[in-house]
């Protein structure tokens, strides 16, 4: 089959458009034809070296595709049949993974990173990884879901515990968590503030249903914010900038308010005033993906249209190092998506 694999780390050119072996899959998996592979900024982190990653390596999270063969173990599927794939891997059988929280399974990752992931004409995955589609729900669209919004399923229901009626601040409307982020927070009756950084990508992001947007680049966000909520500020701040907003993002709660993270896109590092926290009794709290329950949670809403994909431009497989330099340039609205 055609795959697109890595074999050292590096710029776009290391990605290489060759022939490899099909996957074998064992008895309790099914072989997925690739249709849709949306791309992820995990794909850019793991392309430029990330521990774990043994090479060659085949990138790519977000799938979407055809059944092609069910193993003799697995039930409830048949051949042609359209599903996409949960992007979680882990071992399935751990006191974490029997409770239902996966993404906190000891060798929980994700398609693409530790393991090879969807930038290929087939692939092989456990039954627990299988969703069916629905067939108004094109591959495109399908693949554009499971990892953006799962992260921001996980983030706002699971971690920040949202409830209806408060106020949100999505950074990045444009990401593929922001542009999640706020449909999510909409769907909860929230008030929902997004930062963007043009005027083009602000009105995309009202569209998708936030009430304010900020312009990260040419207003203060935390002063905006103040302006925007008659200077109390809001209950829950959607992280992933990490530190070119994290003094902005603190400063924007409310007494009590919580900051959620899932990235650290400009860097590791943030400094922390406690006397603020502990004063404003502020919570800090991690988030990592999500939880197979809460994939199935989304795939609900975005089968009955109330949460939807943003499909931004796609690319064949055979041209993934053009997807690749575009994506470093960050003038998509949504997701990059590479066609087998
Ligand atoms: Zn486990």
């Amino acid at each position: 089959m055609k795959a697109v694999r890595i074999h050292e780390f590096g710029g776009p050119e290391v990605l290489r458009y060759e022939d490899i072996p099909e996957p074998q899959p064992r008895k309790d998996q099914l072989l997925v034809r690739v249709k849709a592979c949306a791309m992820n900024h995990l794909d850019l982190w793991v392309r430029k070296g990330l521990p774990g990653v043994k090479l060659p390596h085949i990138l790519g999270s977000d799938v979407a595709g055809e059944i092609v063969e069910v193993g003799e173990y697995v039930t409830g599927f048949k051949t042609a049949q359209r599903v996409l794939l949960a992007p979680m891997h882990f071992c399935g059988h751990c006191v974490k993974c029997v409770a239902g929280l996966q993404n906190q399974c000891p060798i929980f990752t994700v398609l693409g990173n530790a393991v090879d992931g969807g930038n290929c004409e087939l692939i092989a995955v456990p039954a627990v990884n299988v969703v069916a589609i629905p067939d108004s729900l094109d591959f495109n669209q399908a693949a554009s879901v499971p990892l953006v919004f799962t992260t921001a399923w996980h983030m706002l229901t699971g971690r920040a515990s949202i409830r209806p009626g408060q106020t949100v601040l999505v950074l990045g409307a444009n990401s593929g968590v922001g542009i999640s982020g706020i449909q999510v927070a909409k769907l909860f009756h929230c008030t929902v503030i997004a930062t963007a950084g043009d005027d083009q990508k602000a009105a995309r992001a009202r569209e998708l249903g936030a009430d304010y947007v900020i312009n990260h680049y040419q207003q203060k966000i935390s002063e905006e914010v103040r302006k925007i909520t008659g200077k109390e500020g809001v209950d829950i701040v959607m992280e992933h900038v990490g530190p070119a907003t994290w003094d902005e993002s603190i400063r924007s709660l409310k007494p009590g308010g919580t900051l959620v993270t899932c990235g650290a896109t400009t860097g590791p590092q943030v400094g922390i005033d406690l006397r603020f926290v502990y004063s404003r009794q502020l919570s800090i709290l991690g988030s990592y993906m999500g939880t197979v329950g809460e994939l199935h949670e989304v795939m609900k809403h975005v089968f009955s249209g109330r949460l939807k994909a943003v499909v931004d431009r796609t690319f064949p497989l055979k041209e993934i190092r053009a997807a690749h330099e575009y994506m470093e340039k960050s003038q998509m609205f949504g997701k990059i998506v590479i066609n087998p």
